[in-house]
């Protein structure tokens, strides 16, 4: 260890001593060495040390071992492991680390002695009762390396009859650990992970701390706490990571049966994976690179594997237990995970790995693995997102409870919008049109409409088309009912509708008896050099009223449709992009005619609807912040496209910020993406001055956030101290948003209680003029 973490040999080169070492004595355990083997191998460790730390390597002075010691521990604090698991944590890099120097028990004195890792309950599943493994005769380090593969604590966890478990071996030294267990979780009121020895019969603790844990045994954990009286239900709410949520709906493969078993082991993290495999860290980066998907399969994991192990979708190993390195950072990380898959054998070298039975799997073959029951196959199961655990529908019930934020979710389609609602969204916060118009029976089309000469046959091309966006439209009223939908008009550059192949061209061609060389040509006319700055969203509706006045009618006459069948429908019609209010003043009249146009014709001809359409705005550019209170005079609502903002703010592009952000975030040019968690600093500055001035013209005006950080907990955090109303996110993030909404306001009640203001970046004092 000292050899490894100090001076820096290569742990492979130590390893092939010991195994030499083994075959030479003809022995198959490290155990059997006697004293003059391993007094062998220990020159060769100490002349591996030398030849890379010199003749002093490893000095005999202890103090001077125990300084170099400290040393390297500081040292690894900005080592690569670190810095990727900073990175994928979001851990603060300024944080550093410390250092406990501590008297050392020796586990490994014989047959009365023992090391061991535990947790209070377990860290996969949360399931009372204390978990861990040990290994007798032996260091803690021994078990928690994978190196060998530990046994059971407990009776209750033996899997094969020939283990020996530490209740059975060290009975009176159980019942003394199961009693401190039970006093650690009485004190800290959180699930311990702690790690012990037995020297000579004597149990010595050497450390406990709170135990890291899946997003399982984090909810289960809360929720069994609450009941057992330990916390209260506010603190469940701020224990479960919003941000983790998702992964409780993770795929879970619905047909492992289908496939050949490859491996069986332990099942140290849920989920399933199905992907290629890769045997080394640097092939599973290289494969996903490409965009594929990889199982990384290892003999063991250590830290120099971390960014294969993010990179990949799941993690076997061949040795080590479920407290092995490779459990702990897939738990961590939540990625499914399979340890201790003894029947297999991993070739580096050759890229192999070799089956208990004779059969090979090659890099790049295809694997599934199920870490829920430890299960290893080949070939490509199908995966399913796994059902909502019921103890989530407690926790967010509680939340519920707190949040003052409405949740609302994006989607386009009737499905979609009724999974938002079962996963809790308060209505659509936005609806993309263009997604409903991208389908392939309704593009041709639309393209006939962009390429008409008159507006006869404008009107004709998009009234063809028009039931099938209708019945689309009333599916969201159906799923989401009294709730509103809010539906964003079209958006993209019309290029984008026409195709950009010749072989596109042919099939639309084909689809629409339009010549297509013709639509090559009217396609290159539209191309603009700079599509996301060019002719898109209100401007489109400005050039071209007639789209805009088009589907505000079909919008009406869905909204019609669906009250005339008792559906509460709650439609709001928002414009993309808008940068001056007298953009939405004009438009504003052209989809007032459109939605009297659609109710006039409705079932409920010649009513009027007796709930209004709302006609709002997105607040996506600069400009649109800056001028917010001008603008929402003539809007009935708000809403912060986030992505865009994001991208015109920093005038970088959402499609292409990915070939220098990476590089950003690692040399710490950014702390964040920018696209993923909003930028306070000047993103998140404009949301707050624009809310300010908006609430000052219109205190009531219903303002949302609809760009993707509407689903980022620490954006949430943020919204809701800027005082928006709702946020709006894909539908499996849904979860995650209300519970990062009901954090987010107990944060502020106890910074509220602390006489503290929730931190708001400063708006100008002085508003604009109203226009
Ligand atoms: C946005 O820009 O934040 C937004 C929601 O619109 P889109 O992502 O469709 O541009
Ligand atoms: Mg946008």
């Amino acid at each position: 260890m000292y050899a490894v973490v100090v001076v820096g040999v290569d742990p492979a080169l130590l390893d092939d001593e010991l195994g030499r070492a083994r075959g030479v004595a003809g022995v198959s355990s490290d155990g059997e060495l006697d004293a003059t083997q391993l007094l062998e191998v220990a020159g060769r460790f100490e002349a591996l040390a030398q030849a890379i730390g010199g003749h002093d390597a490893i000095p005999d002075d202890p103090f001077e071992q125990l300084v170099r010691a400290v040393g390297a521990v500081f040292d690894s604090w900005q080592g690569a492991p670190a810095r990727t698991y900073r990175l994928h944590h979001d851990i603060d890099e300024s944080m550093g680390t410390a250092v406990n120097v501590q008297s050392m028990v020796y586990g490994n004195a014989g047959s009365t002695s023992a090391s061991g890792v535990l947790f209070t309950r377990d860290p996969a599943t949360g399931e009372r009762g204390v978990f861990g493994e040990y290994l007798a005769d032996a260091q803690g380090e021994d078990v928690v390396s994978g190196m060998r593969t530990p046994q059971p604590l407990r009776e209750a966890a033996r899997t094969a009859s020939d283990q020996v478990t530490f209740e059975q071996a060290f009975p009176e030294q159980w019942r003394e650990l199961e009693a401190v267990c039970t006093t650690l979780e009485q004190h800290y009121r959180e699930v311990q992970d702690v790690e012990f020895t037995v020297e000579r019969g004597t149990l010595f603790v050497l450390q406990t701390r709170r135990a890291k844990r899946t997003v399982l045994a984090e909810l289960r954990t809360a929720i069994e706490m609450v009941d057992e009286q330990l916390i209260e239900p506010d603190d469940a709410v701020r224990r479960v990571p919003a941000r983790e949520l998702p992964k409780l709906l993770a795929p879970q493969v619905v047909d492992l049966d289908r496939l050949e078993l490859a491996a069986r082991g332990i099942a140290a993290s849920p989920g399933a994976a199905t992907g290629e495999v890769a045997v080394t860290a640097q092939d599973a980066v290289a494969r996903a690179a490409t965009g594929a998907d990889v199982v990384l399969v290892r003999g063991e994991t250590t830290a120099s594997d971390i960014a294969g192990m993010l990179a990949a979708r799941g993690i076997v190993t061949a040795r080590g237990g479920a407290t092995s390195h490779a459990a702990v950072v897939a738990r961590g990380a939540g990625r499914p995970a399979v340890t201790g898959c003894t029947q297999l054998q991993v070739d580096e070298a050759a890229g192999v790995v070799r089956l208990g039975d004779g059969r090979e799997l090659r890099a790049g073959d295809r694997i599934t693995i199920d870490g829920t029951t430890g299960t290893v196959a080949i070939g490509t199961g199908t995966l399913e997102p796994a059902r909502v655990d019921p103890r989530l529908a407690r926790l967010l019930d509680w939340a519920d409870a707190r949040r003052t934020l409405v949740v609302r979710a994006n989607a386009d389609t009737g499905a979609d919008a009724a999974r938002a609602h079962e996963l809790g969204a308060q209505g659509i916060g936005l609806c993309r049109t263009e997604h409903m118009v991208f389908d392939p029976d309704r593009l041709p089309h639309f393209t006939r409409a962009i390429l008409a000469t008159d507006p006869q046959e404008r009107a004709d091309a998009l009234d063809a088309f028009a039931p099938q966006v209708q019945a689309e439209f009333e599916a969201m009223f159906a799923a989401m009912p009294g709730e509103p939908v809010t539906i964003r008009l079209l958006d993209p550059p019309l290029h984008e509708f026409l195709p950009g192949s010749r072989e596109d061209a042919e099939r639309i061609g084909a689809a629409t008896g339009l010549d297509p060389v013709h639509l090559l040509r009217a396609a290159g006319a539209l191309r603009e050099a700079n599509p996301m700055l060019g002719h898109r969203g209100v401007r489109l509706g400005i050039t071209a009223p007639d789209i805009y006045r088009h589907q505000a009618s079909v919008i009406a006459r869905a909204t019609a449709s669906a009250r005339a069948r008792g559906i509460d429908a709650r439609p709001q019609v928002m414009v993309p992009l808008v940068s001056e209010p007298r953009e939405l003043r004009e438009i504003r009249a052209v989809i007032e005619a459109g939605l009297d146009v659609g109710m006039g014709d409705g079932p409920r001809a010649g009513e009027t609807p007796e709930v209004p359409i709302p006609i709002g705005a997105m607040l996506e550019t600069p400009r649109a912040c800056v001028l917010a209170d001008r603008i929402a005079a003539h809007a009935d609502f708000v809403s912060f496209g986030t992505n865009d903002l994001t991208q015109l703010t920093w005038g970088i592009s959402r499609d292409d910020a990915g070939s220098f952000l990476g590089r950003y975030r690692e040399e710490h040019v950014v702390d964040h993406d920018p696209f993923g968690q909003v930028d306070v600093d000047a993103v998140g500055a404009l949301v707050a001055m624009a809310v300010e001035r908006v609430r000052a013209v219109a205190p009531d005006i219903e303002v949302g956030v609809c760009g993707e950080h509407g689903g980022d907990p620490a954006s949430i955090a943020f919204f809701a101290s800027a005082g928006v109303d709702y946020v709006s996110c894909s539908p499996p993030r849904v979860p995650g948003a209300r519970l990062a909404a009901a954090q987010a306001a107990l944060a502020q009640e106890v910074e509220r209680e602390n006489g503290r203001e929730v931190a708001r970046p400063a708006a100008p004092a002085t508003p604009v003029p109203m226009a």
